[in-house]
């Protein structure tokens, strides 16, 4: 099945069963499941599974910070990227990533943060680059 132009990238945890392209451990290692042209779950979608259930408890630091270096990645790709838990889907009836997965201040990270983030990493490119 076609994927679709990539505008969301998709945030699960493990208690939630869905087809995804990357998989990060507790530990914060981040597999590649799926190439990222072919459809996980959702239509027009990047997904990404942090093992463990955040319904109880919130993730682990190094799981949040191998995400956000994945998300980095991601949005240099494909710099419209908006950034969601599945929970936001229109229609789904989950509360994946968990009621603990600090899902508001990530949204609020990638609406500042990670522009700042991904402005960086474009500005070393091109100093890498060229010379004033
Ligand atoms: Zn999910």
């Amino acid at each position: 099945m076609r994927r679709g132009p990539v505008k969301f990238v998709l945030i699960h945890h493990a208690a939630c069963d869905a087809r995804v392209h990357y998989r990060i451990s507790g530990s914060g290692e981040t597999v590649a499941l799926l190439n990222e042209s072919e459809r996980a779950t959702h239509a027009n979608s990047i997904e990404i599974r942090l093992d463990g259930s955040f319904s109880e408890s919130p993730p682990d630091k190094r799981q949040t910070d191998a995400l956000k270096d994945l998300l980095l990645t991601l949005k240099q790709r494909y710099p419209d990227l908006a950034v969601g838990g599945h929970r936001q889907v229109r229609g789904s009836r989950t509360d994946c990533p968990g009621r603990k997965f600090p899902l508001k201040a990530l949204l609020a990270w990638s609406r500042s943060g990670l522009i700042e983030a991904r402005d960086a990493a474009l500005q070393e490119e091109v100093d890498r680059q060229y010379r004033p």
